[in-house]
């Protein structure tokens, strides 16, 4: 049987859906593979092109007798282009997703429409801020002190040996991890090489980005995701004809298509949002790896608190471990204090704020310093429920509770559903039907009842729409404009306010009764970075953390900033339970609008990859965490294996039974490898 491949010949991408079929000559039936670079004849003079193999299949789509040959495999030096392409293609064979949604993701196709400049915009945005005055060094080169030079020696006396390895810079918080960056990138632009930063989406606002545009200036590259894809285009014909030569932006600008890239860092490398949520489902940080290896450069993954995945594979050698144990200038890691907030409620305190907590603000506040205080979001939503019957509103299209806000309107987080709150328990009747306000407004209200006179600003969802939001928050809060900022995860991350003295975390352990294995280390890392916050300036911080579960280890871990002891825990659970990294994790979701086509879907797969033979543990089918949102059902299997490779073939399996079954109309079919969130 002959085998036909769907190439694309035009490799400049534009045109990425149009593809053209070819017959695999025999002698090439064993090389050719998605992601291949190709030879073949084009039009009727059978002019030679370059062309770019997307799949594979044994079905002609036209007359077989009229599909030509590919010439031969493309040999000699591999452009920046075809780097890409091949990184598509490792892209969709690990995270499953067609070549087509790969090609995509990492080559943004050019769009028509041009805005002009506003990344200028944004620099002189950042230029204006009030923190400009404070940190002028932040220009200069500060001496770095013995644990910066010798991780930074490390990396760069390997990179001039010709060694490419994968770092993680594991620093505690305020230890000096971004300098530690602008020396590798210093080093870089003298050796004409380019770096690519990638940062958390949430911690792009002015003060990092101001740190690399104070230093680099205009090599710097901003990109974030207010950018229009003019703009973002635009950037990317800067990056690519070598007028700039840094980048720093969230996960996509990984693809950025820098032809002498020397170096990738991902700061805070074990944030959640490194790993994408829609198809294909990439995770940053081992794309980066694979990137880099393709382009010849190395990997700096730096975090206080690194992923349990990452520090296990520092331990076994896979990573090469650097560690900065203190903060700069001896300042003091904060004292940190739990407050078991069982013995507050046994005392007759009903109020979010302990005793303690509330003597150490009124302290600061007397002092005429700055408090942070800090509600992990998750599971702090202001739920309605009926005390008699205790039925709970919830969304008429989503399986999830409805929150509630102060206007009196009920909203879902799922769908954006808005109605407004009944007086009477539509299930029976009874009007004793109440719930609590969305957990940073609720806050606020009873922080001001306790202190009159304070100055407060709030940072969440909904005080930051629109383009500045975060910013005008920050800037005002950095020039004292406040006395105390409440926020939820938004305001842990990267911020320096060096007159906060105090941090207050309101009830600590909310992520941890989450039905989800990352539970645990999620909230350490919270909490850790939480903690951070305070005592970064001259005066030394406290941390007060609340909590439910004082003698859980994840938050006695964060309070004692040891992230080893946390470690050793956590890894011990995983193996327990067979959990990543002890064994990979591939979810496949069946969704419908119809419950019935989406349940025989998950039980036609299920039927298929169990009879498949490999070593794997399967959980289900069963209904998703959240079992339906805007009207979707969602239906689930866990597959667990030690070897990513058999996951990476069931979902081959699995596709192509998807691909032929008329069972699956009407539903959409995804793959989620070590999946970030339960679903
Ligand atoms: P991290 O990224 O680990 O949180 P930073 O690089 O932001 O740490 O450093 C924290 C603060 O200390 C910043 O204000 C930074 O400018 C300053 N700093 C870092 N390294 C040094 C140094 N070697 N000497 C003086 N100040 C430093
Ligand atoms: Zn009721
Ligand atoms: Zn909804």
């Amino acid at each position: 049987m002959d085998l036909y491949a769907d190439i694309i010949v035009d490799i400049s991408l534009k045109q990425l859906d149009k593809t053209f079929q070819y017959r695999v000559p025999k002698d090439l039936v064993s090389l050719v593979s998605p992601g291949s670079l190709v030879n073949v004849p084009f039009g009727n003079g059978g002019r030679m092109i370059e062309g770019v193999v997307l799949s594979l299949s044994d079905v002609p789509k036209i007359d077989a007798s009229k599909i030509k040959d590919i010439d031969s495999m493309k040999k000699g030096a591999v452009s920046a282009e075809e780097q890409m392409i091949s990184l598509a293609a490792w892209i969709s064979r690990n995270y499953g997703s067609t070549m087509i949604q790969a090609l995509k993701t990492v080559m943004p196709v050019k769009k028509a429409v041009r805005k002009r400049g506003k990344a200028e915009d944004y620099e002189v945005e950042a230029d204006a801020s009030p923190l400009r005055g404070r940190c002028p060094e932040g220009a200069d080169e500060v001496a770095l002190n013995p644990a910066q030079n010798t991780a930074a020696d490390k990396i760069l006396s390997d990179y001039n040996n010709g060694e490419r390895k994968t770092y993680l810079l594991h620093g505690v918080t305020g230890s000096g991890k971004t300098e530690v960056y602008m020396r590798l990138i210093e080093e870089m632009l003298k050796k004409g090489k380019e770096t690519i930063v990638l940062i958390p989406e949430i911690a792009l606002t002015y003060q990092t980005v101001n740190r690399f545009t104070a230093r680099f200036k205009d090599e710097v590259l901003i990109m974030h995701s207010r950018l229009s894809a003019g703009e973002r285009y635009e950037q990317f014909e800067d990056a690519r004809e070598g007028r700039k030569k840094i980048m720093v932006g969230p996960r996509s600008a990984l693809f950025t298509p820098f032809k002498n890239l020397g170096l990738i860092i991902i700061d805070e490398e074990h944030e959640q949002s490194y790993k994408s949520e829609q198809v294909p489902r990439y995770h940053a940080r081992e794309t980066a790896i694979e990137r880099a290896r393709l382009s010849n450069a190395s990997v700096v993954l730096g975090s206080a608190t690194p992923a349990v995945e990452s520090y296990e594979k520092a331990l076994t050698g896979e990573y090469t471990l650097l560690e900065l144990p203190e903060r700069v200038m001896e300042r003091n890691l904060p004292e940190c204090e739990i407050i078991d907030l069982r013995s507050e409620l046994k005392r007759g305190n009903r109020s979010m704020i302990g005793k303690k907590l509330h003597e150490s603000i009124q302290d600061r506040l007397d002092k005429k310093e700055q408090v942070m205080l800090f509600l992990n979001r998750r599971g702090m939503i202001g739920s309605v429920s009926c005390r008699a019957c205790g039925h709970v509103i919830k969304c008429p299209h989503c399986d999830v509770p409805m929150t509630l806000h102060r206007n009196r309107m009920l909203t879902c987080h799922y769908c954006g559903h808005i109605e407004s709150a009944k007086p009477l328990c539509p299930k029976c009747g009874s009007k004793y039907i109440g719930g609590f306000k969305a957990g940073t407004e609720k806050v606020e209200e009873s922080v001001q009842k306790m202190f009159p006179n304070a100055k407060i600003l709030r940072m969440d969802a909904d005080t930051t729409k629109g383009k500045t939001g975060h910013e005008t928050i920050l800037k005002k809060f950095a020039s004292h404009k406040a006395d105390i900022l409440i926020g939820t995860q938004m305001i842990v991350k990267g911020h320096d306010f060096p007159n906060v003295t105090l941090v207050g975390i309101l009830a600590a352990d909310l992520s941890l009764n989450e039905n989800d294995y990352r539970g645990a280390e999620r909230t350490f890392q919270l909490l850790t970075q939480a903690a951070g916050r305070a005592g970064r300036g001259d005066t030394p911080g406290a941390v007060i953390i609340q909590t439910y579960q004082p003698e859980h280890y994840a938050v006695t871990c964060a309070a004692a900033q040891d992230y080893k002891g946390f470690f050793e825990k956590e890894i011990a659970y995983r193996k327990l339970g067979s959990y990543p990294p002890a064994s990979h994790l591939l979810l496949i979701m069946v969704t419908s609008q119809r419950e019935a086509k989406a349940d025989t879907g998950i039980g036609l797969i299920y039927e298929h990859i169990t009879k498949l033979p490999s070593k794997c543990d399967f959980y289900g089918p069963m209904d998703a965490n959240v079992k339906k949102i805007a009207d979707t059902y969602r239906k689930i299997i866990y597959i667990k294996s030690k070897d990513y490779n058999h996951l990476v073939n069931i979902k081959d399996r699995a596709e192509d039974l998807v691909k032929d079954f008329p069972a699956f109309r009407d539903t959409l079919v995804y793959f989620d490898f070590d999946p970030m969130s339960g679903f």
